[in-house]
């Protein structure tokens, strides 16, 4: 099969639709139209039908019930939900919340909008491999702590946090735990009682699924959680999100959902297979190479490594037929290295070097041969031009 450029490796960003999952969706388009609040007509049935195959389609991915799904936009929404949702309904019990620093904006943005508003948030450092240790939860409680953040699988270094051993802490001390699991559900086994968890987000998007949909699980029994909405208006979604539901969004984050828990094992094994090819081809043909958060601890799909002495916008610009991210941001302008890699205690030089490959469904042995190849010559032709390469 000849290899079709540019190759798609940056599936932390976002990943295409599943064609089952277009399809899946296609209908509710056109001629399954209907608003799923309409309870007085075929067309609503119908599109109310379709949302709670749905809902049960994602609640049997994570072991949850259905009543416990609350379709959202997003991780973003469904992070703010959490966090602010908490905070806002339980304010007389504590205003203390523990998360990390390496978490996504979408959890952070919303602690720092709190502590505006007199909340304290307490940020964990993590360790040079990027994880915490239940431990570090444990110590930082306070008598006023109602909400711990903790995200399952870091979306730039890819790291798995021992998010079953913090729950286990949490629910010791009655404190509601909240996962970010955008990048692990669908990809690594999930269940809810067994990870002792409260609040999960997920999205759509980063499991074949479509943008602008996903979806937040709010346990229902030991204990009962509750959440002041963030959006209010019909009351739908038990209250807690109003707004006409998205159905052909739901339709697809269902669709999503089960295809990711039929091969969840045999794909989890073949795109481990295909970042340690790449990985090995790497690190045997390109020297100074440094691999960033846990070496095996990390989801099956991610490699972030910096090639020393190499800046990676350069890099990403010498190979334009390659699709991945690096480990530089833009913020309003600047170029800033990644507050993730920062807080692994990576160098500013490295930080700079760094590139993160996302692997996926769709990639292939040839893409990730053809890769390898490329970034040994691009990397090596840099450094030939490069004055601290020749020095060091
Ligand atoms: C992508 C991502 C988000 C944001 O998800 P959206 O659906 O794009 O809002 C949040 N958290 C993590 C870990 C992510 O990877």
């Amino acid at each position: 099969m000849a290899l079709k450029l540019p190759i798609y490796m940056d599936y932390h960003a976002t990943t295409p639709c599943d064609p089952r999952v277009f399809e899946a969706m296609s209908p509710y388009f056109t001629e399954k139209f209907g608003n799923a609040s309409s309870r007085s007509h075929q067309f609503g049935w119908d599109a109310e039908e379709a949302v709670e195959t749905a809902r049960k389609q994602v609640a049997d991915l994570l072991c949850a019930s259905s009543k416990e799904i609350v379709f959202t936009s997003g991780a973003t929404e469904s992070d703010n939900l959490a966090v602010k949702g908490i905070a806002e309904k339980y304010y007389e019990r504590g205003d203390h919340i523990i998360t990390v620093v390496t978490e996504h904006k979408a959890v952070l943005d919303p602690c720092k909008r709190l502590e505006k508003q007199g909340f304290k948030v307490t940020y964990l450092p993590v360790g040079s491999d990027g994880l915490i240790s239940p431990d570090d939860v444990k110590n930082a409680f306070t008598d006023k702590t109602i909400l711990v953040s903790v995200m399952m699988v870091n979306n730039e270094i890819g790291v798995i946090q021992p998010i079953e051993e913090i729950g286990r802490v949490c629910k010791e001390r009655e404190v509601f735990f909240h996962t970010d699991a955008t990048q692990g559900v669908g990809k690594l086994p999930f269940d809810v009682n067994k990870m002792n968890v409260d609040l999960v987000s997920l999205t759509a998007h980063k499991m074949y699924g479509p943008k602008g949909v996903g979806a937040l699980y709010v346990r229902r029994k030991d204990p009962r959680v509750a959440l002041a909405p963030m959006i209010d208006g019909g009351g739908q979604e038990r209250g807690m999100r109003s707004g006409t539901l998205n159905v052909t969004g739901i339709v697809g984050l269902g669709k999503a959902a089960e295809v990711a828990r039929a091969d969840i094992e045999s794909e989890h094994e073949r795109i481990f297979a295909l970042r340690e090819k790449l990985r090995r081809g790497i690190m045997d043909r390109v020297a100074d190479v440094y691999i960033n958060g846990h070496e095996t601890k990390r989801a099956a799909g991610n490699l972030n490594v910096s090639f020393a002495h190499v800046e990676g916008e350069s890099l990403l610009m010498g190979i334009n037929d390659i699709a991945v991210s690096s480990g530089a941001a833009c913020s309003s302008a600047s170029i800033e290295p990644s507050y993730v890699l920062k807080a692994l205690g990576v160098s500013e030089e490295l930080a700079y070097s760094s590139i993160r490959f996302g692997l996926g469904r769709f990639n292939t042995e040839e893409e990730v041969a053809y890769t390898i190849d490329r970034f040994t010559e691009t990397v090596a032709r840099l450094r030939e031009l490069s004055p601290i390469w020749e020095t060091a």
